[in-house]
C-alpha cells in the first residue's frame, strides 16, 4: 500500500484553528460497557472547538488539579469538501485524510457533570484536549470497515479495536452528522474509541497506530 502525501494537522495550519472536531461517544459497544453506559440508539455527538487541537507529536500537556485525564484513541477523518444533509456516497468522497486523534477527557469532572445533567464541554473541550496526528490520503483500496487501531502505553497494549466493530460505521456516521452540523473543509471527525480507556500521567510513553497506515510515538510532558 502506498502512503502519500501527508496533510498538516489543523494544529499546524492557521485556518484549522477555526475548524471544529465533531466527536461521537459510545460508538463501540465494548467501550460503552466498560463505563457502564447504555449503548445509544443513535450516534451521541459532541464538538471540540479547533482551539483545543494540538500536534500529537509534541509532548502532551495535561491540565493540573482537575482530576484524572483519560485517553481515548480514535480514528480521525479530515473533511475535504462541505457536507450538509449529505448521503453516504458523498460523505465517503469528501474524506480528504485519515489519521489518529486522542479524545482526552477529564473523567472525574465528566462524571460530576453527567450526574448534575450538565453539558460535558469543560471535560471534553479544554485546551489541549484534542491531539491530532498528520493525515494521509486514504488509499483507494482502503476498507473503512477493517481498520485496526491500537494504543500502547509504556510498552503495554492498552487499547485495540477494529472499525468493523463500530456501532455506526464511517459513511452513515458522517451522513448523520451532516444532518445537524455542516462539515467544512479542515473539520475533523473523531469516530469513537474502543475499550481500554484509562488515565494517563506525566512521563507516560505512548504509541498510537492505525494498522498499515500510520504510527505515532509521543509522550506526556
Ligand atoms: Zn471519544
Amino acid at each position: 500500500m502506498t502512503i502519500s502525501p501527508v496533510y498538516n494537522t489543523p494544529a499546524q495550519s492557521s485556518p484549522g484553528r477555526s475548524a471544529k472536531v465533531v466527536c461521537v461517544g459510545r460508538n463501540y459497544a465494548d467501550h460503552a460497557r466498560e463505563l457502564n453506559n447504555p449503548v445509544p440508539e443513535e450516534p451521541l455527538l459532541f464538538i471540540k472547538p479547533g482551539s483545543c487541537v494540538v500536534d500529537m507529536h509534541e509532548p502532551l500537556n495535561l491540565p493540573k488539579g482537575l482530576g484524572s485525564v483519560h485517553i481515548e484513541t480514535e480514528m480521525a477523518l479530515l473533511i475535504g469538501a462541505p457536507l450538509s444533509q449529505a448521503d453516504e456516497g458523498r460523505c465517503l468522497e469528501a474524506i480528504a485524510g485519515v489519521g489518529i486523534g486522542f479524545d482526552l477527557t477529564l473523567r472525574d469532572l465528566q462524571n460530576e457533570l453527567k450526574q448534575r445533567a450538565h453539558p460535558w464541554e469543560k471535560a471534553k473541550a479544554f485546551d489541549g484536549s484534542c491531539p491530532l496526528s498528520e493525515f494521509i490520503v486514504p488509499p483507494v483500496d482502503l476498507n473503512w470497515a477493517a481498520i485496526t487501531i491500537e494504543l500502547q502505553r509504556n510498552g503495554e497494549l492498552q487499547q485495540r479495536g477494529n472499525s468493523a466493530d463500530m456501532i455506526t460505521p464511517v459513511a452513515p456516521l458522517l451522513s448523520y452528522i451532516s444532518r445537524f452540523f455542516t462539515l467544512l473543509p479542515g473539520d475533523v471527525v473523531l469516530t469513537g474509541t474502543p475499550a481500554g480507556v484509562g488515565p494517563i500521567q506525566s512521563g507516560d510513553q505512548l504509541n498510537a497506530s492505525l494498522k498499515d497506515l500510520l504510527s505515532v510515538t509521543t509522550r506526556v510532558a
